[in-house]
């Protein structure tokens, strides 16, 4: 079974999937879709890009599709908790768009914007609430939202949640949930905080896992340029001569630095953006719009704000710096070959990247090939081999000789 066709799914919402143009259900879906259809809780080891968003959520929409009810005042039929305000607006996004004409109460919350028409939209009641984790507790101190009403909660991202420092507050929010419920809960990796969460919260959960590495290796063509640091913006210049490069997401490590690169490209007539923290939750917002309608060619992000990113043919990942956590690489690349797709990402490594860029051919398990055919190509040195020290004798490492016994 690889068609929505085939699943017990409301016909409208099999109409708004295929006129998103989803031909087949991704591995997620397939094995997803049955078992939250049948009440059973979940647990999903798999990253954004596999298509888990819509795993979870039409089978959530076809239950309150089916059944309508008048909303419980200040509750919510149900709740996906996610780490960051741009994940939280897509999956928004997406449910409205697959629950289309289904009536669906629907809102979404998060901090940085306005609490008042959050707050009006939970006193009516709701079918799906989506929601980031401070706003969320916020919303329950003030008292007004409680779960009186609830059925099925998603914990989205949960490893990003602990990597966030959000922990603790996702422990208080599940705490004021009723314990009878459908739970789901959704992970890239499962460092030993989240299996334990998954044991206490989760009731002989169905388990599937979608390895992330097999996304990165099958489908992104990789590769590394070696150069010298001056040279980094002139390589950028020279790669974006390639017009094939449409949408291009380039990852730096800091706020300033994206500023620098974004006044760099403006000032050769390339249009670009930065997107990272240090800007306000409208003019983020806008620039991923403008990117994803085509208004804009280039996204400079910091990791940070990378976590949000869903938007379809990047042509282009560069790795303007080397992630500091090797982990974030295949997090990173993974924006660009989604749902299927092919996709290109290119690493800049100075000399001194090059132990990083072991690790994170390491972690990934394959080594990154180098082009050297361009224009800015660097030959390092290669590693001098380790002399062995060779003390010389002094009176304290003198080997003692050893006394004859008699
Ligand atoms: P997600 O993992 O939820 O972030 O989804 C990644 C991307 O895949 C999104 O842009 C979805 O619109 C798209 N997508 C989800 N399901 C399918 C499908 N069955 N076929 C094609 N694209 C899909």
């Amino acid at each position: 079974m690889s068609e929505f066709k085939a699943l017990p799914l409301l016909e409208s919402i099999i109409d708004r999937v295929s006129q998103k143009g989803y031909k087949k259900l991704t591995p997620v879906q397939k094995e997803c879709i049955p078992a939250i259809i049948d009440g059973k809780d979940l647990l999903g080891i798999a990253q954004t890009g596999t298509g888990k968003t819509a795993a979870f959520s039409l089978p959530i929409i076809n239950k309150f599709g089916r059944n309508t009810l008048e909303g419980k005042a200040k509750s919510t039929r149900s709740l996906i908790l996610t780490p960051t305000r741009e994940l939280a607006s897509q999956i928004m996004q997406n449910i409205d768009d697959y629950s289309t004409g289904l009536g669906l109460k629907t809102k979404v919350v998060y901090g940085g914007v306005g609490r008042q028409g959050q707050v009006d939209a939970i006193a009516l009641g709701l079918d799906i609430l989506v929601a980031t984790p401070g706003r969320l507790l916020d919303l329950i101190e003030t008292g007004d939202i409680d779960f009186k009403a609830l059925e099925v909660f998603v914990l989205d991202e949960a490893d990003t949640m602990l990597d966030m420092g959000f922990f603790k507050d996702v422990q208080n929010i599940i705490s004021k949930l009723p314990k009878s419920r459908q739970t789901l809960l959704f992970s890239a990796t499962m460092p030993t905080e989240i299996e334990r969460l998954a044991d206490a919260i989760l009731n002989e959960p169905t388990k599937i896992q979608i390895s992330p590495e097999t996304v990165t290796i099958d489908l992104i063509n990789q590769s590394v340029y070696h150069l010298e640091k001056s040279n980094k913006v002139p390589l950028l210049f020279h790669i974006l001569e390639n017009p094939d490069f449409k949408k291009v997401i380039i990852f730096c490590k800091t706020k300033f630095g994206a500023d620098i690169i974004v006044k760099e490209l403006e000032s050769q007539s390339i249009t670009a953006s930065s997107l990272h923290s240090g800007k306000t939750q409208a003019v983020r917002e806008e620039a991923l719009q403008n990117f994803k309608d085509s208004n804009l060619r280039v996204l400079v992000a910091t990791d940070v704000a990378a976590r949000g990113i869903d938007v379809d043919n990047i042509s282009l990942i560069v790795n303007y710096n080397l992630p500091e956590d090797p982990r974030n690489y295949i997090h990173r690349i993974g924006r660009t070959a989604r749902a299927g797709k092919t996709g290109m990402a290119i690493s800049f490594a100075v000399e001194n990247d090059i132990r990083q860029l072991r690790i994170i051919e390491n972690n990934i398990g394959q080594a990154i090939p180098v082009v050297t055919e361009q224009p800015f190509h660097k030959e390092f040195s290669p590693p001098k081999p380790v002399k062995k020290k060779v003390k010389k004798p002094t009176k304290s490492n003198k080997p003692k000789k050893s006394k004859k016994r008699r």
